[in-house]
């Protein structure tokens, strides 16, 4: 039988590449979407990946719980992916609201949906590693205590205490994966890696000359978004449902990291790098390095990509892009 998954989020950087793993599968993928006036900006990833014309797009947003439950009905899916977010962490200051709709809410919805149509069906809510903010223990783990330190942040608490609640009050099989930060050539221009990436391959072609970064003093556990999307679907696979921390265990700041982009392409990141204080934010999380040794005993999975090569493949992309924009 063709199993069936609903992938809330689709059109981003993991919702692309898990549509991309569980069609290997032999799934039935549908994913929603929000309804925009410039069709082709929703499927920019899934084309990049060549899948685009193999997912049905079903219009929808996290915060209309009817069309939800619509959605529900309509696909009926054995597997519900929660990726949907207002996922970056400066913007969140700026839409603090609907930051709480959208990424807090939002998953209240789908599983008020799930919950009303479908409740044999499990699920997934994409956690964060945002979420410890304030380190309590140099290493995280699945009983490291939260202290949150953005708005967005504070939305992923509450959508990851209510998967917890909806699991414990009406037998859900819902799970929560804490994942730390992860990248790939689809990662959104905002993010760090991404813009280190983009603009390093511009520098190259000369097309631009300095990277304005903020805090390269931070520092992060970075993995690639292919191997964690694997993580997400073995953990609806088992019996029971349950949380789990999805990282690589090593922690690299920001500069190091940048290092590596500017190496790559043979050029001197202090020749290029200015801080731009503007870039600095409200609360920093300062560093974050996970452990992921439940993942690996229970689910079996391991980061199998490291930093250097996943920063090479982002700027080789980038050089790809902005050499296929010039021709
Ligand atoms: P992206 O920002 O790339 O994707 C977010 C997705 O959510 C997009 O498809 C976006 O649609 C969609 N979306 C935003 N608002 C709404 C809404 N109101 N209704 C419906 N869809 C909406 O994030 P990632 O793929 O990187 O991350 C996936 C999830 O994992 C997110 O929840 C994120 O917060 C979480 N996460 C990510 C980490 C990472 O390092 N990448 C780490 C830990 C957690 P559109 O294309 O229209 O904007
Ligand atoms: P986050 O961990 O989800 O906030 O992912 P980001 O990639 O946005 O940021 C990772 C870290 O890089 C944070 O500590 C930022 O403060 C730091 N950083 C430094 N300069 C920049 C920048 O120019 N853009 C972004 N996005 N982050 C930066």
């Amino acid at each position: 039988m063709t199993r069936t998954a609903l992938i809330t989020g689709i059109t981003g950087q993991d919702g692309a590449y898990l549509a991309q793993f569980l069609l290997s599968k032999g799934y039935s993928v549908h994913g929603l979407a929000r309804r925009s006036s410039t069709a082709e900006v929703n499927t920019t990833r899934l084309k990049w990946l060549g899948i685009e014309s193999d997912v049905r797009i079903v219009d929808g947003d996290l915060t209309d719980l009817s069309g939800l439950a619509r959605t529900m009905r309509d696909v009926r899916p054995d597997e519900v992916y929660n990726l949907a977010a207002q996922s970056f962490v400066r913007s969140s200051w700026q839409q603090p609201i609907l930051t709480g709709n959208v990424t807090g809410i939002g998953v209240t919805n789908v599983l008020e949906a799930l919950r009303l149509e479908i409740p044999a069906a499990r699920f997934y809510q994409a956690s964060s590693s945002e979420m410890y903010g304030l380190i309590q223990e140099p290493v995280q783990s699945e009983t490291t205590p939260f202290h949150p330190r953005s708005p967005y942040a504070v939305a992923k608490v509450y959508g990851h205490w209510i998967t917890v609640n909806y699991r414990e009050s009406f037998g859900l099989h819902a799970s929560s994966g804490i994942l730390f930060n992860h990248e790939s050539p689809l990662r959104g221009i905002e993010f760090v890696t991404r813009k280190v990436a983009d603009t390093v391959a511009r520098i190259k072609n000369g097309l631009a000359r300095e990277l304005r970064l903020g805090n390269i003093d931070a520092k992060r556990d970075w993995g690639h978004s292919r191997d964690y999307v694997r993580a997400m679907w073995l953990m609806l696979q088992q019996d029971q449902p349950d949380d789990y921390v999805v990282a690589t265990g090593r922690t690299t700041t920001v500069r190091d990291m940048c290092r590596i982009a500017f190496e790559h392409v043979g050029l001197k990141m202090d020749d290029h790098l200015v801080i731009d204080p503007d870039l600095f934010r409200p609360a920093e999380v300062e560093v974050l390095r996970g452990n992921p040794a439940k993942a690996k005993a229970k689910l079996g999975w391991e980061a199998t990509i490291s930093l250097e090569e996943m920063i090479r493949e982002m700027v080789d992309a980038d050089l790809a892009r902005h050499s296929a924009a010039r021709r």
